[in-house]
């Protein structure tokens, strides 16, 4: 297989294979000269292969996922090559390249940044979970999620994501042929041990390892004990027979290796890994679904602010950079709330009891820096998770103890002083108030005050250097 250098489609179009960029469970895809268009080929040459790929084509044709950022089949190889030409955006490249540096660089603080770094890394997962989710919520199954067939921008500045080797998407209920697909190191251990085919949960156990391996660089299930042992041991790992390395309750597999877990996992991905590698490597169904990793990992990137040092990017909850330990710099946290007309007389923050006392709810964050403005985004602002949620809607700036608003969507937001007796508004003009330290001291609401709807305060954290 690795030595075709051309194949021709079913309607006599030659393609130039130029590049591998990838195999995975069942076959390779490569790159064609020209650009925009992959091919994959996939082992078998008989008659049989053939017809069971066309009819995977023609399913996958007529599934309902034109909206989704996956690689449409477009045309089947003529023999002797089994296989198919999809597109392929330009400028992408495997996922795998931020799980490990090219061969002669070094894994180390410089190349994680330079790939993007923290938040980068936590907004093309949370990209990818997304897609997987809405995929999900159609019933289908991925089936074969790994580090070479999502796609992501080549540019470390974009966080564009792509899913390509779409032939093995399939309604989750319908039984087939092809239920055990899985790139090993991926693979569910049910589907490891033969006890399940794909599912949703087998597709978000290998989007979990993904994952922790782009976060954390190392494997969820290779730890220390696995590392130096028999490679049975790794089979066993692998089929989930062995704890994963940060198992909350079993420090046999622990990793002295990859980066520490505090500086790139939020507690609630903390917490979803191990709903997923702990309980959820026995019990399937313990795994946070898609659309919660989306949630969890959008979040997790809302949560960082960029180093003013290095310009790595860092939970706001650190005291200091952890890439270059610099002094966090004074920011402002951007807290979301829902505004509920039917509380109280006039309205006012939904809250819910929390050990005794009503707490505001609080539905998204973010934060400001005086180096990079706030963006809210359509996602956070109206909780649009589908196209358009990451058009902009307003955007917050920060000098010394003074946000700047401006609304970047052509409408104007009422903004309240917490006490309520001074209003004004965000509109394409910048609106620049102060804020108090340590109080939420203005209040933007992102709809009608008669509606249920999102407001936005902010609050001054000052830094240490202040
Ligand atoms: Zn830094």
């Amino acid at each position: 297989m690795s030595k075709a250098r051309s194949v021709v489609d079913a309607n006599g179009v030659r393609y130039e294979l130029i590049e591998l960029l990838g195999r995975g469970g069942q076959g390779a895809v490569y790159a064609v000269r020209g650009g925009r268009l992959a091919v994959k080929l996939v082992a078998g040459r008989s008659q049989r292969d053939r017809e069971r790929m066309r009819n995977q084509l023609t399913h996958v044709r007529r599934l309902p996922v034109g909206e989704l950022s996956l690689a449409k089949p477009l045309e089947m190889l003529r023999p002797p090559h089994t296989g198919y030409v999809m597109e392929l955006l330009t400028g992408m490249v495997p996922i795998r390249t931020l799980l490990a540096p090219p061969k002669g660089e070094t894994t180390g603080v410089e190349w994680y940044l330079r790939t993007g770094g923290l938040h980068r890394r936590l907004l093309v997962l949370a990209r990818a979970a997304h897609t997987l989710a809405q995929l999900h919520g159609k019933g289908l199954a991925y089936s074969d999620p790994s580090p070479a067939n999502i796609f992501i921008s080549e540019d470390p500045a974009f966080a564009e994501v792509w899913f390509i080797d779409t032939d093995n998407l399939r309604y989750e209920s319908s039984p087939g042929t092809f239920a055990g697909v899985y790139t090993p190191g991926y693979g569910a251990p049910e589907l490891v041990q033969g006890k399940s085919g794909v599912t949703t949960l087998t597709d978000v156990h290998a989007f979990a390892v993904i994952a922790f391996q782009v976060l954390a660089l190392a494997h969820p299930f290779i730890g220390d004990f696995v590392n130096e042992g028999e490679p049975e041991l790794e089979e066993q790992a692998f089929a989930g027979m062995i704890p994963w390395v940060d198992d909350a309750s079993d420090d046999r597999n622990r990793a002295t290796f990859g980066v520490p877990r505090g500086w790139v996992l939020s507690t609630r991905l903390s917490d979803a890994f191990e709903r997923t590698f702990g309980a959820g490597r026995v019990t399937p169904s313990e795994r946070p679904g898609a659309a919660e990793w989306a949630e969890r990992l959008f979040a997790a990137a809302d949560a960082t602010i960029p180093c003013p040092g290095c310009r790595g990017a860092f939970y706001f909850n650190q005291p200091r950079c952890t890439w270059c330990d610099a002094e966090r710099p004074t920011f402002a946290t951007a807290v979301f709330h829902l505004w509920d007309p039917n509380q109280g007389p006039a309205g006012g923050v939904l809250t819910k009891p929390q050990r005794g006392e009503a707490r505001p709810v609080i539905v998204g964050h973010g934060a400001v820096t005086s180096t990079t403005s706030f963006i809210v985004t359509r996602r956070l602002a109206f909780d649009v998770q589908g196209p358009g949620a990451d058009e902009p809607v307003v955007e917050a700036s920060l000098s010394r103890d003074r946000v700047s608003l401006r609304s970047l969507d052509g409408r104007t937001y009422p903004l309240f002083s917490a006490s309520g007796d001074r209003q004004t508004e965000v509109s394409d003009r910048q609106q620049t108030v102060r804020l108090v330290l340590g109080q939420a001291s203005w209040r933007l609401h992102l709809g009608e005050m008669g509606r249920l709807h999102r407001l936005l305060s902010f609050e001054l954290r000052p830094g240490r250097e202040s």
